[in-house]
């Protein structure tokens, strides 16, 4: 296995805003090769424009023929490294007895279902390159209840025991599972789809406290890449000072 900085390629989903293209960007300034994927064409290929290293792929993670194809086009062209499961997110916060159903399911394919097709057609090429690097991005929400969160904080709940599951059964193979959950992270977009599109309910989220960045993720991915090959940072839990759980955030005049 290749270690940081030697032109490792990595994939990274959910690459056209957020948490994701924050890493794609951190990523190429450390010297990685990355593919960066989303459904979002033109994002992707700004983001190619400014960085050489930087491939545009734009795909449905929901999509077996796209995961497919993407896992066509890496293996013919020179393989994989290592891939940072990220796109995700949520939708509603609503007590169970209001639950939507068809929100659940949305967030199920997208959360789980979508971090499982990609992680099951990535494995092969991780196998061909004899190593590589499978990054999880779940969320606090995957270690804690809070009211309203049942329907995302089952499916960080499920993404999480995918990759602590794919740990135990793959242990031996030159593969290491790093699964990074963040607290709040003020990214453009995230809360605005939880609330969909409701801007001031969104903008709400992240006021009378400093919530993390973008940027302070991508960081702890790459962190985490760069370590010696023999060395697998399991969980990373990186929160904003302010937050002491997902429920309980010490906000300026709250
Ligand atoms: P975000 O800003 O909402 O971005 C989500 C990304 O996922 C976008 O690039 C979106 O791009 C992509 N995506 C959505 N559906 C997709 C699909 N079907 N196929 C391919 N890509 C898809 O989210 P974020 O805040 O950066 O969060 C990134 C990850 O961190 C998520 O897994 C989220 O659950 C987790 N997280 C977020 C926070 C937070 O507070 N923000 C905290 C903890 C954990 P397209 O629309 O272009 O496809």
């Amino acid at each position: 296995m290749a270690t940081a900085g030697t032109d490792r390629r990595i994939l990274v989903t959910g690459a056209s805003t957020g948490i994701g293209e924050k890493t794609v960007r951190r990523l190429a300034d450390q010297g990685y090769r990355v593919v960066a994927a989303a459904r979002r064409r033109e994002r992707l290929e700004a983001l190619a424009q400014a960085h050489s290293s930087v491939e545009a792929y734009p795909l449905d993670i929901t999509s077996d023929e796209d995961v497919a194809a993407l896992a066509e086009h890496l293996s013919s062209t020179g393989g994989l490294d290592g891939v940072v499961n990220n796109a995700g997110g949520a939708l509603g916060l609503d007590r169970v007895e209001d639950g939507d159903v068809d929100g659940w399911r949305w967030m199920y394919e997208l959360n789980v279902l979508g971090t499982l097709r990609v992680t099951k057609a990535m494995l092969p090429l991780l196998r061909a390159a004899e190593g590589g690097d499978i990054v999880v991005v779940t969320s606090t929400a995957a270690y804690e209840p809070y009211e309203g969160g049942a329907g995302y904080t089952g499916v960080k709940h499920a993404e999480r025991m995918l990759s602590t599951t794919l740990r135990q059964e793959i242990v031996g193979e030159p593969i290491r599972i790093i699964e990074v959950a963040p607290g709040a992270v003020a990214t453009e977009e995230f809360s605005l789809t939880r609330f969909s599109g409701d801007a001031e309910r969104a903008k709400k989220v992240y006021e009378g406290y400093q919530p993390l960045h973008g940027e302070d993720v991508a960081e702890s991915i790459e962190w985490a890449l760069g370590r010696p090959e023999h060395v697998n940072v399991d969980l990373m839990v990186v929160r904003p000072r302010d937050q002491a759980s997902s429920s309980k955030i010490a906000k300026k005049g709250a």
